[in-house]
């Protein structure tokens, strides 16, 4: 079975290593200026800065390739699909918590580097959106976004 780096690097789109994440241009809309594709292969998972699109492998190769057919969706993927393997790999949304917290760490590391009392006010921010139990893709996005206009 493939990767999402794998994956994303066959679609022709080059990504650097940043600690635990890749990041690259984005493929669904016109990044020019800095790489806000960002890729966790923990999570296996993908968030854009710049349009919000995100997802996981499922996902990406459904909208990078237009592809509707389950099966070529899997193919790609190169997985013998078993149930298993379906039940890991399906549309659901991906845990957005998880990938908040990815992005927000490295958002807040950023600014307590800038501006130590902006990034301790954002951190306190952040610490109390986490203890949410469930956050869904409108919230996740509009928390991204708070997080960002520091
Ligand atoms: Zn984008």
């Amino acid at each position: 079975m493939k990767t999402i780096v794998e994956i994303v690097e066959e679609a022709g789109i080059s990504l650097k290593k940043m600690g635990s994440i890749y990041q690259g241009l984005c493929p669904f809309h016109e990044d020019l200026k800095t790489p806000s594709f960002t890729v966790y292969p923990k999570t296996n998972s993908y968030y854009c800065f710049g349009c919000g699109s995100n997802g996981n492998l499922y996902i990406f190769i459904k909208e990078y390739y237009g592809l509707t057919d389950k099966n070529e969706i899997y193919k790609k993927i190169e997985v013998e699909v078993s149930e298993e393997i379906k039940e890991s790999i399906n549309e659901k949304k991906e845990d957005y918590k998880h990938i908040l917290l990815l992005t927000g760490s490295q958002f807040l590391f950023n600014l307590l580097n800038q501006n130590k009392e902006k990034g301790f006010l954002k951190m306190k921010q952040f610490d109390k959106l986490m203890n949410k139990k469930e956050i869904t893709l409108i919230e996740f996005q509009s928390i991204l976004t708070k997080i960002r206009s520091a």
